[in-house]
């Protein structure tokens, strides 16, 4: 997720005239260009087939779920996270920034999703399974199976489901002309060797969010007035009367999610066969304009910097949420950034740390209720190298001491943090102590291991571990090594300062 702070965000528009500079970075084409999804390696795949009522604020859904067993136990149940249950109650609902007058401007109505049935496929015939509910507002959902699927295994489930949508304007709910469809449909719960099966409730904190990439076929059908933003690649769009069938695909996604509008305008620019695209309100042309320029220089950038970007879509959509909030191949931006009342350096700065973002919690997934840092704090340090990259040497330093080095001083001075980065989600005390500690010192880290190593060793550490880890997941230890092994050096010292 992006933060942004308002006294962080003046120094990229000094910069302008640096930017020039950089032309040529980008006009030299990547000799170690390589393409991620040349390897296929098995996963599990979702279906789902769903239709959004906008009227009722219902979306009725059948799920069909080739569940890939990758590890080497036997499973005689799968879990699964029910995120939208967090929001049936006022109690557990999880609305950022413990803002509820912003999340729910309208005031407080429950969200959730209600399992119609769950059964197991075998060609032809259907075999209902039990499962039940547990964990903190029952956002935990647990299928058991009639046998045990064996390791390297795979089981067909169908999952159907009824959404009823929050009025909030949080990763999930609706607003005046928006549905946010943000951790919504039942997702199977990674099981690890550190934890066994990931069970963690919906924190208010961070984003609480684990899971496997998967691949992906949706289709969603709305009234035809809306347009939707969505996870993968619009492969298909048929009318029917007058409604709208939307079909998305991609494979390797660690989650889908979409947005809906019924006051969407969309640009787009081609790179390399990514097609970036850019939604926004339709009063927002200026703010849409720039989100889409940013968010082109930012692929080009990290596709440079962290290795090749693999999927054929990118989208920036304009929504109703308080900050930032990545998905794989599409980003949440706040609709307040696109105010030209508001500092252009906060949509900019926000856009660019979603986009990292892709690379670090998307291509390379990382458990972000134990070991956040591992993607905020390079997403945060991304924006250092945005305005380094693009704006020049100057305004990277200026950025890097203002908004990573000023935020943490800050925190430390007023002993909001004990600096250490190996805490989980439910160890931090709130947002002041999460956003220096994983986005801060998590940038921190990097900054000093890059002063240490040099550009050389720290820019070949980046895109080795994403060229590893694309489409895994990638623990501490794992970023550890790669720095070790490409450095040629002992670094126990070193990482013992900061965990
Ligand atoms: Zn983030």
């Amino acid at each position: 997720m992006g933060l942004f702070k308002k006294r962080n965000i003046i120094i990229l528009v000094l910069a302008l005239v640096f930017a020039l500079s950089n032309y040529y970075f980008f006009n030299k084409r990547a000799e170690d260009v390589f393409l991620l999804k040349e390897e296929n390696f098995e996963r599990s795949i979702y279906k789902i087939e769903c239709e959004l009522d906008t009227e009722d604020k219902t979306l009725s859904a059948i799920q069909e779920l080739d569940y890939y067993n990758n590890d080497d136990i036997e499973m005689s149940e799968i879990y699964f996270h029910v995120y939208p249950n967090a929001f049936k109650k006022e109690e557990t609902a999880p609305f950022l920034f413990d803002d509820f007058d912003s999340a729910y401007r309208s005031g407080f109505k429950p969200g959730y999703t209600e399992i119609l049935s769950i059964s197991k496929l075998e060609g032809e015939n259907e075999k209902l399974l039990k499962h039940s509910f547990s964990g903190m507002g029952e956002t935990i959902l647990k299928v058991e199976l009639d046998k045990p699927v064996e390791p390297k295994g795979r089981v067909d489930l169908k999952i159907c489901f009824k959404l009823y949508i929050p009025p909030a304007s949080e990763r999930f709910g609706y607003g005046e002309n928006n549905f946010n469809l943000g951790n919504w449909y039942p997702i199977a719960a990674v099981y690890d060797d550190k934890d066994g099966w990931n069970l963690d409730k919906y924190y208010p904190i961070g984003d609480p969010f684990f899971s496997d990439a998967s691949d992906y076929k949706v289709s969603i059908k709305m009234p035809s007035d809306y347009t939707i933003a969505a996870s993968g690649k619009n492969i298909r769009k048929k009318t029917e009367g007058n409604h709208t069938v939307w079909e998305f695909e991609e494979s390797a996604l660690r989650d889908f999610a979409f947005v809906a509008n019924n006051n969407f305008k969309m640009i787009e620019e081609e790179f390399e066969g990514i097609s970036i695209k850019s939604y926004y309100y339709e009063d927002d042309e200026e703010r849409g304009k720039e989100a889409l320029e940013c968010g082109v220089k930012s692929i080009k950038l990290f596709n440079k910097l962290f290795g090749k970007y693999p999927y054929s879509d990118y989208s920036i959509v304009e929504t109703e949420f308080p900050s930032g909030m990545e998905y794989p191949t599409l980003v949440y931006i706040s609709d307040k950034l696109y105010n030209t009342d508001y500092n252009i350096d906060a949509l900019i700065i926000t856009v660019v740390h979603e986009t990292a973002h892709q690379w670090f919690y998307g291509i390379v997934g990382n458990d972000q209720i134990d070991e956040a840092w591992l993607d905020e704090g390079f997403a945060s340090y991304g924006e250092v190298l945005y305005a380094e990259y693009i704006y020049g040497k100057k305004t990277g330093v200026d950025y890097y001491e203002k908004s990573v080095e000023g935020n943490i001083e800050e925190a430390l001075s007023t002993e909001a943090i004990d600096g250490s980065l190996s805490k989980s989600l439910s160890e931090f005390k709130d947002w002041g102590d999460y956003g220096p500690t994983a986005y801060g010192r998590g940038a921190q880290m990097l900054h000093e291991l890059r002063k240490m190593l040099g550009d050389d060793n720290f820019f070949k550490i980046l895109k080795a571990y994403v060229d590893k880890y694309k489409f895994k997941i990638a623990y501490t230890e794992d970023f550890i090594e790669i720095c070790e092994e490409i450095s040629g050096k002992d670094l126990s010292e070193f990482f013992r300062l900061w965990f």
